[in-house]
């Protein structure tokens, strides 16, 4: 969806106030070559451009213990999405599909995730690549790659049913 944030055929937005339940605190700003939602690649490439995460001040001694070559999940605010979208169309295929089936960008709460390898510093700033995102898109949070983390077998589709007992 959305360049300018207009609403095609059947898309369907809700009337939702704008309140919000919670706060976030951006611990940091990406840059990254793409200014115009038009230029942005729909997903991060692992070899996509160096990316340049800056860490803002209060947040730079929670890197330790990040080193060099690691694989990061980068978690970030898509400040320029609309978020009150019920069913959206793809501009790539035309189809209509509940927010939730989808990862446009377009959401009640528009967080991007990416894997990243880090390449190297900067003083304050990451030197990454994968990313997909604008020049300037506030940073929320970063985590090892979940992939180091999971001890048992991933779930497959049907593994689980509805009321969440699995298979
Ligand atoms: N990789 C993330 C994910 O899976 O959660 C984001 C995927 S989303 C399909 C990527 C698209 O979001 C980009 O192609 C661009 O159109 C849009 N986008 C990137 N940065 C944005 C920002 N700061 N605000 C709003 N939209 C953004």
């Amino acid at each position: 969806m959305s360049m300018d944030n207009e609403i095609r055929d059947g898309e369907v937005a809700t009337d939702w106030s704008g309140e919000t339940d919670a706060g976030l605190v951006f611990i940091g700003r990406i840059y990254t070559p793409w200014s115009e939602l038009g230029s942005c690649p729909r997903a991060g490439r692992a070899d996509g451009p160096l990316c340049r995460i800056e860490m803002f001040d209060p947040w730079l001694p929670a890197l330790a213990g990040i080193a060099d070559g690691a694989m990061l999940e980068v978690f970030y605010w898509l400040h320029r999405s609309r978020r009150d979208l019920l069913l959206q169309c793809p501009r790539n295929d035309g189809v209509t599909r509940g927010t939730f089936s989808l990862r446009s960008p377009i959401r009640p709460n528009p967080i991007g995730t990416s894997i990243v390898r880090l390449e190297g510093r900067d003083g304050a700033s990451l030197l990454v690549r994968g990313l997909d995102c604008l020049d300037g898109t506030p940073l929320i949070d970063l985590k090892p790659d979940r992939s180091e983390f999971i001890p048992m077998a991933l779930p497959k589709p049907g593994d689980f049913q509805v009321g969440g007992t699995r298979s």
